[in-house]
């Protein structure tokens, strides 16, 4: 086993991260947003165990694939048990829905999630073993129009970035017809063996599918003229995903048919997308979020009937990380510093803490240290805070407070009766 060092230990383990400050704030920020914009379209909150069993990723996600064959952290517990950390969000919903008998109740269902996800991935920039995503998933239901609407409620959250967006989509057929094809390309694969790279051969047995994104180049020679999804569609399947592009541009989604694509997870048939960004020299981020239609993951972890669905998960970590604007920053809220001077103001910050009840748009900086005004008022600059509230002991004897404006230096003297009053005016 790998030995640690002490060293080793006082570090979060590899690709795993601390939050504190602005960082965990733009990460507040954006799951308040993404929820809102979720509420304001008919989802609803779900939330599910950050483990499973690990047969759920496995039968779901699908063994050959990236997740279930090399990232999956899998454990045993002391009762025999084999858990997985949830190494995406469809799968347990699923699972949950299934346990609850959901699909008794009126359908469709509409959820949104999030949370942390884990993946045993190398980590680089984007890239974690620690992730965080917000889902949605519309469960029970196959009308092209929830595909649209998940496209469209996906796409107002990654706009919150302030990028250009693009939706890459793709059909990937039915069950049948994506199976019919995965022969046709193996064979094609197969065909073309000696000119395709070595790191892509053990995929023409396991998922053939994969090699079409390969980023060999030998590989993408081949894959020039593969044979492509989009002309192996039977008629119904050409029909549906022809009506969710009909939606997508009467609401105004821009969005481009990419024949390649086909996301690194087993269940998806039909629609598949994915948010993507171009930079100025037009060079293509890292996809910001995907999902697609996913009809057969209920029978494939188990249950005895379809529950046609469809979902997306956006990476969180890479929306903020492209964010250009203020956004997900800290920018509507007011913040006060509160300064308490000797033992009777910090007993009187103590109580005005008391008195502030919910308000949303305050941030309240307070350490109720012994230090000098001169030390506090620096520390309240460097803070951030607009404002800096007094409570010195000449001025408390008086039942007043100093509230100074810490951008104009301007100050008066407030009445502490009327204090709540004169932070909400702020
Ligand atoms: P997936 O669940 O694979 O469809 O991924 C959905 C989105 O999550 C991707 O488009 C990425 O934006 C994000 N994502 C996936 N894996 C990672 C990772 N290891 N680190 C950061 N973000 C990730």
């Amino acid at each position: 086993m790998f030995k640690k060092s002490k060293k080793d230990i006082l570090q979060a383990p590899r690709g795993m991260r601390d939050f504190t400050g602005n960082e965990y704030r733009k990460y507040q920020n954006f799951w308040s947003i993404a929820q809102k914009i979720a509420e304001n379209s008919g989802f609803s909150g779900i939330e599910t165990p950050i483990m499973e069993h690990t047969e759920i990723f496995q039968k779901g996600v699908g063994k050959g694939t990236d997740i279930v064959d090399k990232e999956m952290y899998n454990l045993e517990t002391i009762g025999g048990d084999r858990l997985t950390l949830r190494p995406e969000g469809t799968a347990g919903i699923m699972r949950s829905y299934i346990e609850h008998g959901m699909g008794s109740l009126p359908q469709p269902l509409m959820f949104y999630y999030s949370g942390p996800f884990f993946r045993h991935e190398k980590p680089q920039k984007g890239r974690y073993r620690q992730l965080y995503q917000f889902g949605l998933e519309i469960m029970g239901s196959k009308t092209p129009i929830h595909d649209a609407l998940i496209i469209q409620v996906g796409y107002k959250i990654v706009k919150k970035t302030g990028k250009e967006i693009t939706v890459e989509i793709n059909s990937l057929g039915s069950n049948d017809e994506r199976a019919a094809y995965i022969e046709k390309l193996r064979l094609y694969y197969k065909e073309n063996i000696e000119n395709i790279a070595k790191s892509d051969l053990a995929r023409i047995e396991t998922n053939p599918l994969r090699i079409l994104d390969s980023k060999e180049e030998s590989t993408k020679l081949i894959n020039k003229n593969a044979p492509l999804l989009t002309e192996n569609l039977g008629e119904e399947s050409q029909k549906y995903f022809d009506t969710v592009l009909v939606y997508l541009k009467e609401i105004n989604i821009p969005y481009k048919i990419v024949p390649s694509l086909v996301r690194g997870l087993d269940y998806y048939e039909h629609t598949v997308f994915e948010y993507v960004t171009f930079d100025e020299k037009g060079n293509k981020s890292n996809a910001l979020g995907g999902g697609g239609r996913y009809d057969g993951l209920a029978e494939k972890i188990g249950h005895s009937k379809a529950v046609p669905s469809v979902g997306l998960g956006l990476g969180v970590d890479r929306i903020i990380e492209i964010s250009d604007n203020n956004e997900f920053k800290d920018n509507k809220t007011i913040g006060i510093y509160l300064i308490g001077l000797g033992e009777q103001g910090n007993k009187k910050a103590l109580s005005v803490i008391n008195q502030i009840d919910i308000n949303e748009n305050l941030r309240l900086y307070c350490t109720l240290t012994e230090a000098n005004l001169k030390k506090q008022l620096s520390r309240a600059e460097e803070s951030g805070a607009n404002y800096a509230i007094i409570l010195g002991e000449e001025e408390i004897k008086k039942g007043l407070a100093i509230l100074k404006n810490l951008s104009t230096r301007e100050q008066k003297e407030i009445n502490l009766k009327n204090i709540k009053e004169e932070i909400s005016k702020l």
